[in-house]
């Protein structure tokens, strides 16, 4: 198998890394930076954002796993301790077989120096920087809101249980192909007035943010961040591409959500 590690860095990340190679060695496997089949991540769930924006372009032929070496994550839900057991799956099972896809938001971004693109894994955010964010919000073309507040999130259902869930927004089960826009702290008076709770989009709708002329904001994808003084409009909506996390130990969502808030 041809894959690669990504490593927090931090010693023990390393260490585990090392151990990694050396136990997949003997068996054939080899390190692929450039067309990985397996990213394996060590450190936390930043670290699997981070790999996950490293190799956005091979998402239709690579899978994802993660150990963590801090506490529990979402998407790093692999112990150090079962390393050696991971090593055994991963010689005796079938890869192909043990991938599950998750939808992502794929996201264009208009601004004074032109338009770009991303995927996040969890969401993306626009939000004020000095003053309230003024914007339009539309969905599927119609006029929704005129929003004023801190900011907007879009996230993905696996990213529901993360900036989302601190939003109050639900958690979604990632078989549903949708997108969340939750609010971030909006005015809501007798002048300005918002819907207040987050909303679901299906599949084949979308959203667009128009904020208003010169304001400084910041827009975050992810882990990722960057500010902005004009941009013209932000649209988000379900992608074409997914991300395939292998699962190669029988795994239910609802319990690593009761693991992970509850117990
Ligand atoms: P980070 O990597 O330190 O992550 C912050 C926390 O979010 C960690 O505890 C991580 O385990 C957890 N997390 C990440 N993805 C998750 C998911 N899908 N479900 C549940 N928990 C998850 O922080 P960073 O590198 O700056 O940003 C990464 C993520 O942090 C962002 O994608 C965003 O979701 C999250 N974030 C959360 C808040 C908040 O809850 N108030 C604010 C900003 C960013």
């Amino acid at each position: 198998m041809d894959y690669v590690i990504i490593t927090r860095d931090d010693d023990k990340s390393k260490r585990l890394a090392e151990r990694f190679h050396a136990l997949v060695k003997p068996h054939g496997f080899r390190v692929n930076a450039e067309q990985p089949e397996l990213v394996l991540t060590i450190g936390g769930d930043g670290t699997l954002l981070q790999a996950f924006h490293q190799y956005t372009d091979r998402l239709d032929s690579t899978g994802f796993l993660g150990i963590h070496t801090g506490h529990l994550g979402f998407y790093a839900d692999w112990h150090p301790e079962q390393m050696e057991h991971l090593v055994h799956l991963m010689l005796t099972e079938d890869l192909e077989e043990k991938v599950v896809s998750y939808p992502l938001v794929s996201i264009e971004l208009e601004t004074s120096s032109g338009s770009k693109k991303w995927l996040a894994l969890n969401e993306c955010t626009l939000k004020g920087i000095d003053h309230t964010m003024v914007a339009e919000i539309k969905l599927n073309d119609e006029l929704f809101v005129q929003f004023r507040g801190d900011g907007i999130c879009i996230s993905s259902p696996s990213g529901s249980t993360a900036y989302n869930k601190s939003l109050g927004g639900a958690i979604i089960h990632p078989s549903f192909e949708g997108i969340q826009i939750a609010e971030i702290a909006s005015i809501n008076n007798r002048v300005f007035r918002s819907l207040g709770s987050s909303i679901l989009l299906p599949e084949h709708h979308h959203c667009e943010i128009f904020p208003r002329a010169q304001q400084n904001l910041l827009f975050t994808v992810d882990q990722l961040s960057s500010t902005h003084h004009e941009i013209y409009k932000l649209r988000c909506a379900v992608a074409e591409e997914k991300i395939r996390f292998v699962r190669y130990l029988p795994f239910t969502f609802w319990n690593r959500v009761r693991e992970a808030f509850i117990e």
